[in-house]
């Protein structure tokens, strides 16, 4: 089996479904007491958010890159960067490491392919909704990407920073983020990405009719299958 170097703590309330999501993958395929083989580099939040908000993105990057080759030194056989955002770093992550780095927009549109969906929604930060990182990654697979109108994306984001990242979770704010998906459905998604790690702990496939991907698994299941392949 190979071992998994996960870059995580952004927040630590996804990392914890990162762990428990490939280690029952792996426990399922293998069976018995099998668990993966990972090595965990958690970074402390708040000093990440605020280096987001002064836009220190090379310096951002730099901090993964050096964490991730320590990672790699240690042994492990691939990187995730546990959070959709920070894959605005991932090109100068990868240049600093010889492994693979198991990209969350590459498994999340072999997903949304998989589903035969051509038009999605994205809900993330305004980071992720507003920049060109990620849609463009998801559109090089020839599926278009909504985005929610300004004020609402504003809403979506303050509640990944202020709640879900801390662990709290508001009935409210579910209402208010299947009510942003519905707008987008009527825009024409046909599917919604949660394209924040936290989301899924706030929504669940049962909420909407809106298909969606749950960008948390998607990544956890993309690397269960790289250990054992
Ligand atoms: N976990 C969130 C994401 O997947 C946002 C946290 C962050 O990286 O700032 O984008």
């Amino acid at each position: 089996m190979k071992t998994i170097g996960l870059l995580g703590g952004m927040s630590c309330e996804s990392t914890i479904e990162y762990y428990r999501i490939i280690n029952q993958e792996v426990r399922k395929k293998l069976g018995k007491n099998n668990s993966a083989k990972i090595l965990l580099h958690s970074f402390n939040f708040q000093e990440i958010v605020d280096l987001q908000f002064k836009s220190e993105w090379a310096k951002l990057g730099d901090l993964l890159a050096e964490s991730a080759m320590k990672l790699e030194k240690d042994g492990a056989d691939c990187i995730l960067i546990c959070t959709n955002l920070m894959h605005k770093v991932a090109p100068a992550v990868q240049k600093k490491i010889s492994i693979p780095l198991i990209h969350m927009c590459d498994s999340v549109a072999a997903e949304i392919k998989k589903q035969n969906i051509d038009t999605v929604g994205l809900l993330g930060t305004i980071f992720t909704m507003g920049e060109h990182f990620y849609k463009d990654k998801i559109k090089d697979h020839n599926i278009k990407v909504l985005t929610p109108q300004a004020k609402d994306a504003g809403v979506v984001s303050d509640i990944i920073y202020q709640e879900l990242c801390r662990g709290i979770l508001k009935e409210e704010s579910k209402e208010t983020y299947l009510n942003v998906i519905d707008k987008l459905k009527e825009k024409g998604a046909k599917g919604v990405i949660l394209g924040c790690t936290e989301i899924p702990l706030l929504i669940e496939q049962q909420d909407t009719h809106l298909h969606v991907f749950n960008t948390t698994q998607i990544h956890a299941l993309s690397a269960a299958e790289f250990a054992l392949s």
